[in-house]
């Protein structure tokens, strides 16, 4: 099995106040999807040419998806706990075997506030959107409410109220995990994801779209950043950005 896992790789971007870094990935790239498609023929390349290009297009296509998986990431995540709540929906895509079950789940490991305290760290919001008319789910994009300088006051004197009274709750000695029912779900969360290149291309395909709500788009926006350059034939074939 290839194995590029690099533990000094680390490679971050900024996503408004949190981040994503890929801290590790296994897999030779395209070359890692070309040889487990080729391995049907008894075949292996050492390096890419035009009929791999063409062969990657055709799996992606055709929805011959297996070979996608080979290629296995793993990120660091600083974000909202809103966020963090949408990540969890993404469940499939990290394959492996653990004794006589095969399991099929991503990743997924996080913060623990039983263990630690959490920080006085929310998402910061500058600018408050307006209530999309028709999609009951979305905001206008570029369209700020009446008074954005008193949703600031509102926003800014609950988080500050709430992190108050959790640090009140454990001066008066209650446990972090009670204490940390008082915050509200801007607090900022790290969390750490392993998934399948197949998975994390679903999971952008999902979130950096029109339909997904601004703060998550911005993640996925960052993610493609990240995993286009490990794979890039495989990235776009399974964007459908190129046809077979
Ligand atoms: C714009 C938007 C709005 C959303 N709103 C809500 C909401 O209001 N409430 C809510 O709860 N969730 C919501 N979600 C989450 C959504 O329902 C999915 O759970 C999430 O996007 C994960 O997608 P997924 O199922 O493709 O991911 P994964 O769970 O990672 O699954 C990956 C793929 O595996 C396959 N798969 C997974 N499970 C099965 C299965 N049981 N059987 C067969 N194939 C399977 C599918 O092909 C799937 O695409 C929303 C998502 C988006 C993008």
């Amino acid at each position: 099995m290839d194995h590029n896992s690099q533990s000094n790789l680390r490679k971050r971007v900024d996503v408004d106040d949190g981040y994503v870094e890929l801290v590790d990935y296994m897999g030779s790239g395209d070359l890692a999807v070309v040889n487990a498609a080729r391995v049907s023929f008894g075949k292996r390349k050492t390096e890419m040419d035009d009929g791999d290009v063409k062969l990657i297009r055709y799996l992606a296509q055709h929805k011959h998806m297996s070979p996608f998986r080979h290629l296995q990431l793993t990120f660091v995540i600083h974000t909202s706990e809103v966020v963090c709540r949408q990540l969890y929906k993404h469940q499939v895509g990290c394959a492996f075997s653990s004794g006589e079950f095969r399991e099929v789940a991503t990743v997924w490991n996080e913060i623990s506030g039983r263990y630690v305290e959490f920080p006085n760290e929310f998402h910061q919001i500058s600018k408050f959107r307006k209530q999309h008319k028709s999609n009951k789910q979305a905001s206008l994009p570029d369209t700020l409410v009446d008074d954005n300088q008193k949703a600031r006051e509102v926003y800014d004197s609950a988080i500050h109220n709430a992190y108050k009274a959790y640090e009140n709750l454990l001066a008066l000695g209650v446990c972090k995990e009670q204490a940390r029912f008082v915050l509200p779900v801007g607090f900022m969360n790290t969390l750490t994801w392993t998934v399948s290149l197949e998975a994390v291309v679903n999971f952008i395909k999902l979130r950096d779209h029109d339909g997904a709500q601004l703060e998550i788009r911005k993640l996925a926006q960052a993610i493609h950043d990240l995993v286009k350059p490990l794979a890039p034939v495989s990235v776009a074939a399974l964007l459908g950005d190129v046809v077979a």
